[in-house]
């Protein structure tokens, strides 16, 4: 198998264009367990790890833009945390150390799992997904990239630059139901943000619908939030949970994360 190896983005999207069967690779976390697997065997990989354009984050009038590169221990740097708060604490429950190291963001769009633990806080933080190919730029909400289960709308020539989310919307917090605290595929995941200054309760799960999902409503309807949230998902049975446990769990999330934020 061949790996290239561009070291700029220019360099990366005319390979992408060049060889449009080569997986883009970049912390490897899911691609290499598709490949020692056996369940993928592309004829290249596109190794991004050397472009420089893709690492990194930036702020900008309010808008956070997190490179396609940044990795989950990047994620937890205590200035990133102060700007999106659900998105560190989600950071931080990623896999291993290990795991945290090399695993990107762009990865965990990439394979657009509904379990990917970086999906709900972004999608609370009104997260729109920058993709370019030779033929230009184009962003897309986060909600209209996630297509399906393992599926994102990418085009076969295009790469993801990186996210545009907005930094600091209120109060925000992350949770997980898992068997254990840490290496859990999640049995249901939430992120939930309160924004008092709009009037505007987000929260968006994950491991509960084919794709992660975003639910939001008016401040006022605190009470009934942890019902329309639950109502909003359409979990199924598999081995690590039933259907009707995910949406009880789902719904005793959200009343703890609503506690949680509403009393900070
Ligand atoms: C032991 C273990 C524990 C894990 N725990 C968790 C967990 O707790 N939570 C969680 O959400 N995930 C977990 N994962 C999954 C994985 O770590 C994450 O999904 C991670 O974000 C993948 O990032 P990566 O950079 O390693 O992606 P890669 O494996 O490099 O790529 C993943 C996919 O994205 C595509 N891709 C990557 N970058 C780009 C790009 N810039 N443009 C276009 N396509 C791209 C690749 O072609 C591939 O299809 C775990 C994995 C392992 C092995």
């Amino acid at each position: 198998m061949d790996v290239l190896t561009p070291r700029s983005l220019d360099e990366a999207l005319r390979l992408r264009a060049a060889h449009p069967d080569a997986l883009p690779i970049q912390g490897g976390t899911d691609l290499m367990v598709d490949l020692n697997f056996d369940r993928r065997r592309p004829e290249a990989l596109l190794n991004l790890n050397e472009v420089a354009e893709l690492k990194g984050w930036s702020r900008e009038n309010g808008v956070v833009r997190l490179g396609a590169g940044l990795t989950y221990t990047d994620a937890m740097s205590a200035k990133l945390a102060a700007l999106l708060p659900a998105f560190s604490e989600a950071s931080r429950t990623v896999g291993s150390p290990q795991i945290r190291n090399r695993g990107t963001i762009g990865g965990n769009l990439g394979t657009a799992s509904p379990a990917g633990d970086a999906l709900p806080p972004l999608l609370i933080s009104e997260c729109e997904v920058e993709l370019q190919s030779v033929r230009g730029e184009r962003r897309l909400a986060l909600e209209s990239f996630l297509i399906g289960p393992k599926r994102n709308a990418l085009a076969p020539d295009e790469l993801i630059l990186a996210v545009r989310v907005r930094g600091g919307l209120g109060t925000q917090t992350f949770m997980k139901v898992g068997p254990r605290n840490a290496m859990v595929i999640a049995v249901v995941s939430l992120a939930l943000g309160v924004d008092r200054e709009r009037g505007v309760l987000s929260a968006a799960f994950g491991s509960a619908a084919p794709v992660a999902t975003l639910v939001t409503a008016a401040l006022d309807d605190v009470d009934s939030f942890p019902e329309q949230v639950a109502a909003a998902a359409s979990p199924i049975d598999d081995v690590r949970g039933t259907g009707a446990y995910r949406r009880h769990a789902l719904r005793v999330l959200v009343a703890r994360a609503l506690e949680r934020c509403l009393t900070r």
